[in-house]
């Protein structure tokens, strides 16, 4: 099968969240599986070149529609870490991918319109037929309605679209000007509650809501979050529209990049352990109780890893340093904040705790450091109001961390409750809560740190379930194929 990934996000060399990591993870798992796979993205100012190998030019004069006129593009090609990737490059007074960075300017909407027209553009004029368009988020939601609207009719008829989405926050609220400048000059037909009408502002265009009525199959980032975004309002007024398309949308769990994050190949960690050599996870606890200046006591450590936002519960978060020093446990942190209020609350924090020899706050965004994290904890801390699919907790069970989690999308689906889970026995993983409060954060905390303490036998085989669970990209990769078999032949 022959899949092209469209993008506005790749990981190592244009990466702002998950997105990019879902693109570059699953076209290596399709790619393994035999497939065809080839990546579009703009080409950014800000890629990182030096992960770009053999950059050339792929097609030097490709002129995309825009408005009443057209505009000339470069296309380039490269591989990154052995995908293959064209980069869209347009020569226009817009510059519309010279800003330094990947989202953040006002004309985002124009911008990835614009990429979301070339792409299709491309493939028209370079011959690509891909079986499957595989597009992501609000940044390429119009590449199936420009599909449908129009490239079918000009010798694009076979191709089928699965449109993934990693983010319900943000929706691509446009307003008409985008149809006149993409070429849908029909605003009557779009501005219909059926098609691309808002369903809140009657004067706007909400492009991912495009994107799932004209897409052949529809995913988010996990069953569970899945069910949310219909039926609650996290789907930020779109479940609704999710409701109607329910038979063709459903929640696919990401994998991880196992070549990143494995404790028996990590650089990173001070002694590499795995299943059969768990016992030098020890030397990494020491290690990171070095690098901190914890106390060496009969202790467990509790993590937290990850950006401190509202969404990730930072109460929760604050509460969990705090009830795990009274109950006798250490606790790490390593996570930073954009939001000042937040950021500050932490800073605060640290300069309190400063002195205090069971914890350490680490303020900043460290890549290498978290390695060490993961391979030193024993238990992991994941309070989050909602998460889509979440990685840390996937990442903390290959590392023989015990996650504890709130029951919220992709961690209610991923962590089963070793005493109250549905399970057989050694799917258990760890420790899972309801009400996202004091309470409920507590009698989760409560009975991991009590097994630690009291049952260590019990524990580590806890801990090794967790290293033991397949959360690679073997398994979703084969649900992806799955479905663009199914689309493939309607
Ligand atoms: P989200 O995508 O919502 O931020 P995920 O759990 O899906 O949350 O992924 C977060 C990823 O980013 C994990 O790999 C985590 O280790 C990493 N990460 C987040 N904050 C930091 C930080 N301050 N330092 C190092 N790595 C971080």
């Amino acid at each position: 099968m022959f899949v092209m990934q469209v993008a506005s996000e790749c990981a190592l060399v244009a990466q702002a969240g998950g997105l990019g990591d879902v693109v570059f993870g699953l076209s290596r798992e399709l790619e393994l599986r035999g497939n065809a796979v080839e990546i579009i993205l703009p080409k950014y100012d800000c890629l990182r070149y030096d992960r770009i190998f053999g950059l050339t030019v792929a097609h030097q004069d490709l002129w995309v529609p825009w408005y009443d006129n057209a505009i000339h593009c470069t296309v380039f090609f490269g591989f990154v870490e052995g995908r293959k990737c064209f980069f869209i490059e347009p020569h226009s007074p817009e510059r519309f991918f010279e800003r330094g960075h990947v989202y953040g300017s006002v004309d985002d909407i124009d911008r990835f319109a614009f990429f979301s027209k070339a792409a299709l553009e491309f493939m028209l004029k370079s011959g690509k037929r891909p079986d499957i368009i595989h597009c992501h988020d609000w940044q390429t939601a119009l590449v199936p309605i420009l599909l449908y609207e129009m490239y079918q009719h000009v010798g694009m008829h076979e191709q089928r679209v699965c449109y993934t989405i990693h983010n319900f926050s943000h929706q691509g609220i446009a307003d008409e000007h985008i149809l006149w400048a993409t070429g849908l000059r029909n605003p009557a037909r779009f501005y219909h509650h059926e098609r691309l009408h808002d369903d809140f502002d009657p004067a706007k265009l909400n492009l991912m809501k495009g994107g799932i009525v004209y897409s052949n199959f529809v995913t988010t980032v996990s069953p569970t979050h899945a069910r949310e975004v219909t039926y609650s309002d996290l789907g930020r007024g779109l479940g609704h529209t999710l409701h109607v398309h329910r038979d063709k949308f459903g929640g696919v769990l990401n994998g991880v990049d196992y070549e990143v994050w494995n404790p028996e190949v990590d650089p990173w960690i001070a002694r590499a352990y795995g299943p059969d050599s768990v016992e030098d996870k020890y030397v990494n606890k020491g290690a990171l109780r070095d690098r901190f200046f914890l106390r060496h006591d009969y202790k467990p450590i509790i993590a937290y890893v990850g950006r401190l936002d509202g969404q990730k519960g930072v109460h929760l978060i604050h509460h969990a340093i705090f009830y795990a020093l009274d109950r006798g446990a250490q606790f790490v942190l390593l996570g930073s904040s954009p939001d000042p209020t937040i950021s500050a609350h932490f800073w605060h924090l640290k300069h309190h705790l400063n002195d205090h020899p069971d914890v350490h706050l680490e303020l900043q965004f460290n890549a290498e450091l978290a390695h060490l994290v993961y391979a030193g904890s024993d238990l992991f801390v994941m309070p989050s109001m909602f998460e889509p699919c979440g990685l840390a907790q996937l990442i903390a069970l290959k590392y023989g961390t015990v996650p504890i989690v709130r029951a919220s999308g992709g961690l209610a689906d991923t962590i089963i409750d070793r005493d109250h889970g549905w399970a057989y026995d050694e799917h258990r993983n760890g420790y899972v809560f309801h009400n996202a409060d004091n309470p409920g954060l507590e009698s989760a905390m409560d009975r991991a740190i009590g097994l630690w303490h009291g049952h260590p036998q019990d524990f580590r085989h806890l801990m090794l379930n967790g290293m033991r669970t397949d959360r690679s990209w073997a398994r979703p990769g084969q649900d992806y194929l799955n479905i663009y078999e199914h689309i493939r032949h309607k």
